[in-house]
């Protein structure tokens, strides 16, 4: 095709004429997707190793969640908070039980989720626990993402995140991922919280030592602390179990849940606690005008449906198996580094090779849409709905890159 005929370079230079450069997109513009697979407004087809960091787990436009969503379009969209729709019973009650806990708090976002978990934390310090006021804290861990709200970004140790954004939110004592004693040195009597990510997705795909998440459960429990696990990206199949903490036998205090939970059509998010936890909100204290709405709540009750069939979290087990050997296959042969969980997977490429962009860029050209992360660290999250041999269309493509 003649290079004057493609959509492609107008359309990247519009996008990026008209809008604050706060991304750095690969050169690809998408216009249709099913499944695994997307379309350019050049039909050109890739196969989607990225599912919207985790948030299209169950693929483009899943049938069961898109006549969910039309459906509830012709009927209700939107009451806010003030009145209950006939879709946020079904919704809260289907989601507790996913998540084995009594109470959930829908809001949209991620960052929001965090926000709130971050909130009720500190009133249950306060009331429930008996903290001195004013002075609760938080442990986090370093290497942490979650989210980019300003109090967020206060205790992130990512420079890029957090420069220049200050004055920072203060209440945070920030400790090395994965280092039980660290953390352990760092709760004190007015800690009511530790807030981290069971594998730290934009980290790399950073999976803590074995032991580390039950040491975390043990010290929580013992120092009365409330054990918040943000599984916004790790949760809801990606790893092979519903969430990330199952591969440990751990139960957090609190879950965060965003990304999937919208099933790729709305941003859904929420807290899921017991009572004991979440009960400390009492109206006007917290809320969201699009918090819970009732197709946000139609699309969800899909997932956690989706989810309570085991399918997707089978599916990612097993073809995580194929995706590992796969990968580890390549070790020596460009990559130095492979950490995989489920059908996630941190892939981390010689650095005198190339960087984690330029083999994104190769990758694009070959067909296949992943994201860099830090460096010369690539992550592949596919859809859950992949198959065996586009899995291993995807690794053959990064084993040629590798070779180039
Ligand atoms: C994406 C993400 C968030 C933030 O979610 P947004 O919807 O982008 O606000 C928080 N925590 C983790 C672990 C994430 O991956």
């Amino acid at each position: 095709m003649i290079e004057d005929m493609l959509r492609t370079p107008s359309a990247v230079r519009d996008a990026e004429k008209y809008t604050a450069h706060n991304y750095h997109p690969l050169p690809v513009v998408i216009s249709s997707a099913e499944g695994a697979w997307l379309t350019d407004v050049d039909g050109k087809r890739y196969l989607d190793c990225l599912a919207g960091y985790s948030a299209l787990n169950f693929g483009h436009r899943h049938p069961q969640l898109i006549a969910a969503a039309h459906a509830q379009l012709d009927r209700l969209t939107l009451t806010s908070r003030a009145f209950i729709h006939d879709q946020f019973a079904d919704f809260c009650r289907e989601l507790a039980e996913l998540c084995g806990k009594d109470l959930v708090l829908p809001m949209n976002t991620g960052a929001e989720a965090v926000e709130t978990g971050i909130k009720v934390a500190r009133k249950w310090g306060y009331q429930v626990k008996g903290v001195t006021p004013g002075q609760a804290n938080i442990v986090v861990a370093e290497g942490n993402f979650h989210g980019r709200t300003t109090t967020i970004v206060s205790f992130s140790t990512d420079e890029d995140a957090r420069a220049d954004f200050g004055p920072y939110t203060p209440g945070f004592t920030v400790v090395p991922y994965g280092d039980l004693d660290a953390l352990t040195a760092a709760i004190d009597e007015n800690t009511v919280a530790v807030l981290l990510e069971p594998i730290q997705g934009e980290q790399g795909v950073v999976v803590p030592p074995e032991g580390y998440l039950p040491g975390v459960r043990q010290v929580c429990t013992e120092r009365n602390v409330l054990f918040i696990a943000d599984e916004i990206q790790s949760g809801l199949g990606r790893t092979g179990r519903t969430f990330a903490c199952d591969h440990e036998g751990v139960v957090p205090d609190m879950y965060l849940l965003g990304k999937a939970l919208g099933g790729g059509i709305v941003p859904v998010s929420a807290v899921a606690a017991n009572a004991e936890v979440l009960g400390v909100l009492k109206p006007g204290q917290h809320g969201s005008t699009f918090g819970g709405n009732p197709l946000a709540c139609a699309v969800a009750i899909e997932v956690v449906r989706l989810l309570a069939t085991g399918e997707f979290q089978r599916r990612s087990a097993e073809l995580g198996e194929r995706l590992r050997a796969g990968l580890e296959a390549l070790l020596g042969k460009g990559l130095v580094g492979v950490r995989v969980r489920g059908l996630w997977a941190g892939l981390d490429i010689d650095p005198a090779l190339m960087s984690g962009r330029e083999a994104c860029e190769r990758l694009m050209e070959r067909g296949i849409l992943a994201k860099d992360t830090h460096g010369s660290t690539i992550r592949l999250a596919p859809p859950l709905v992949i198959t065996e041999e586009e899995i291993d269309q995807a690794v053959a493509q990064l084993a040629e890159v590798l070779a180039a």
